[in-house]
C-alpha cells in the first residue's frame, strides 16, 4: 500500500522566509501559498522538484537529511553512490581518494548506483515488447516525475514503466550480495547519497513498492564537502580503497539526459527541466503528440547534475563525467562488479517489477462527480469576478488557484485585494476589516516594516 500522504523532504524555515512569493510563483504545481507572512506547502501537491529552493532568495527553503550517525546501527554499511557525485569533484581528485574518505566516515562498503542499467535496459525492452499498447512508455527514474504525472497527469499514470529505477535494484542486488555472504537483514545498512530532494522523498515514502530498500539518505553536499576538506587536509590519500573501479559509457551516462532514451530504439524523446517536462507531457494529454514509443522526462536542467543538492557547475560535472566514460571506452577495463551482477542477474530480474502506481489527483475538487461539477461551475463563476491578472496580493499563485481553494473552503474571495477596494468603497467592508485580510495574508511584521510615516 502507499502511504497515504507524501513524504516530504523539502521544507519551509519559518524564522528566515521574508514572504517574498518567488517560491509560490515558480512551483509548477500550484502547491505554494503565503500565509501569515510565510509560504506554506500543500504536502499534497508538492513533487519535491526543489524549484523553490533554486528561487528562494534568502535560503529559506531547506532539504531535510537523516542523521548521519544512524549508519552506525548497522554493521554492514553501504554507501550506494550516484555518478554524478564523482563529476562535483576537479580532475585532479581520484575515484579512489574519494571512495576511500567515503570509507573512513565509516561506510564499510561503496558501491556505484548506476551499475546494474544493463540489468534495467534488458527488463525495459522486454517490458516495452510485451505491453506495446501503453506507448509512449514513461520512465520511472526520476520521482519528481513520477509524482508530477500522479498529481497533475493522472490519465497519463499507466505510461509509467512499472520497473525499480536502477537505484533500487542496486540496492537489491547489495542487500543479496551481503545476505550471501551470511550477514543478517537488519545488520545491512543501504544508504543512498542523494543529489536532490525527490530521491529521498522516494525513498521515504516510496511508490508502486510497500518499502524501500534503502535505509537512509544523505545528502550530496554534505558528504562532497566532508570528502573535499578530508582530501585537502591530506588525511586519506587512497589508502583504504584499492580497486580499480570502472563503470561503462552507458552507466555513466545514465543519469544525464539522453542515457536512457540512447538505448532504446524507435522515437524516444528526452526532456529535461520540469516546465519542459509539462509542456510534453500537457500536449501528450491532448493528443497532439502521437506515435513516441519512450520518453526519458527529468525535473531538473541537465537531468541529476543539476540536482538541487549538486555543488558544481553542471556543465563542468558532465563534461568530467563524459571524460571518464570516454576513458572506459579507449581502455576497456576488466570490471570486477559487472561479473558479480551477472550472477545475479536472474534475481534482480525476477524482482525488478513494481506495483500499480496510482493516480493522486490534485484536480478532481469532490470524489462525487455532481459535487465536482457543481464545483468547477462555482470556480468559473468566481474567476469571472477576479480580475485575472495573477498578480499573487491574495498569497495564492494565480486567480484560478485564488478561485479553488474558496470553492475548497481554504481561503476568502476578499483576499483578492481588487475586490477588497471595491468591496470597502460600497461600504461592505471596513478599512480595519481590509487591513485585517490583508494582514492575515501577509503577516503582521510586515505592516509595520511598511509604516509610511518613517519615510
Ligand atoms: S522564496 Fe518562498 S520560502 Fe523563500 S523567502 Fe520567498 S516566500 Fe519564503
Ligand atoms: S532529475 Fe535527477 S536530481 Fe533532478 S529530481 Fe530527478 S532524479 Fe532528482
Amino acid at each position: 500500500m502507499e502511504k497515504a500522504h507524501f513524504y516530504h523532504a523539502l521544507k519551509v524555515v519559518e524564522k528566515v522566509c521574508i514572504g517574498c512569493t518567488h517560491c509560490m510563483n515558480v512551483c509548477p504545481t500550484s502547491a505554494i501559498r503565503v500565509k501569515n507572512g510565510i509560504a506554506d506547502i500543500n504536502k499534497n501537491a508538492c513533487v519535491d522538484c526543489g524549484e523553490c529552493l533554486n528561487a528562494c532568495p534568502v535560503n529559506a527553503i531547506i532539504v531535510e537529511q537523516d542523521d548521519f550517525s544512524q549508519i552506525f546501527h548497522f554493521k554492514q554499511r553501504v554507501a550506494l553512490l550516484p555518478t554524478v557525485l564523482l563529476g562535483q569533484f576537479p580532475d585532479d581528485i581520484s575515484e579512489k581518494q574519494i571512495y576511500s574518505v567515503i570509507l573512513d566516515l565509516g561506510f564499510t562498503h561503496v558501491y556505484e548506483v548506476d551499475e546494474t542499467v544493463d540489468v534495467l535496459t534488458e527488463a525495459t525492452k522486454t517490458y516495452m515488447k510485451k505491453n506495446h499498447q501503453d506507448r509512449p512508455f514513461i520512465s520511472s527514474f526520476c520521482p519528481a516525475i513520477v509524482r508530477l504525472i500522479q498529481v497533475k497527469f493522472p490519465a497519463l499514470v499507466e505510461h509509467i514503466i512499472h520497473l525499480k529505477p536502477v537505484i533500487d535494484i542496486s540496492a537489491l542486488f547489495y542487500r543479496e550480495k551481503l545476505r550471501n555472504e551470511g550477514f543478517l537483514d537488519d545488520e545491512i545498512g543501504i544508504f543512498y547519497v542523494t543529489p536532490c530532494a525527490a530521491k529521498i522523498a522516494a525513498v521515504k515514502s516510496p511508490v508502486g513498492e510497500d518499502n524501500s530498500f534503502i535505509d537512509g539518505v544523505i545528502n550530496m553536499d554534505f558528504i562532497y564537502n566532508k570528502v573535499l576538506l578530508s582530501i585537502k587536509q591530506n588525511k586519506t590519500v587512497g589508502i583504504k580503497y584499492e580497486i580499480d573501479k570502472h563503470m561503462s559509457r552507458r552507466s555513466i551516462g545514465w543519469t544525464l539526459t539522453n542515457g536512457e532514451a540512447s538505448q532504446y530504439s524507435g522515437r524516444c524523446l528526452a526532456i529535461d527541466e520540469i516546465h519542459n517536462v509539462i509542456e510534453v507531457l500537457e500536449k501528450l494529454e491532448n493528443e497532439e503528440i502521437r506515435d513516441i514509443d519512450f520518453l526519458e522526462l527529468r525535473a531538473c536542467d541537465h537531468s541529476c547534475a543539476g540536482g538541487v543538492l549538486t555543488t558544481e557547475n553542471r556543465f563542468l560535472a558532465i563534461e568530467r563525467l563524459r571524460k571518464r566514460g570516454d576513458w572506459y571506452h579507449r581502455n576497456k577495463p576488466i570490471i570486477l562488479e559487472e561479473k558479480e551482477i551477472e550472477e545475479y542477474r536472474p534475481y534482480l530480474l525476477e524482482n525488478i517489477s513494481i506495483k500499480s502506481i496510482e493516480p493522486r489527483s490534485i484536480l478532481s475538487l469532490d470524489t462525487d462527480m455532481m459535487e465536482a461539477m457543481k464545483k468547477m461551475e462555482k470556480i468559473n463563476r468566481i474567476l469571472k469576478v477576479l480580475p485575472g491578472i495573477d498578480c499573487g496580493a491574495c498569497g495564492a499563485p494565480r486567480c484560478q488557484a485564488l478561485a479553488e481553494d474558496v470553492v475548497q473552503g481554504k481561503a476568502k474571495m476578499t483576499q483578492c485585494v481588487f475586490l477588497q477596494k471595491m468591496l470597502t468603497k460600497e461600504g461592505l467592508i471596513t478599512p480595519q476589516e481590509s487591513f485585517d485580510i490583508s494582514e492575515n495574508t501577509w503577516g503582521i511584521k510586515r505592516f509595520e516594516k511598511k509604516n509610511i510615516n518613517d519615510h
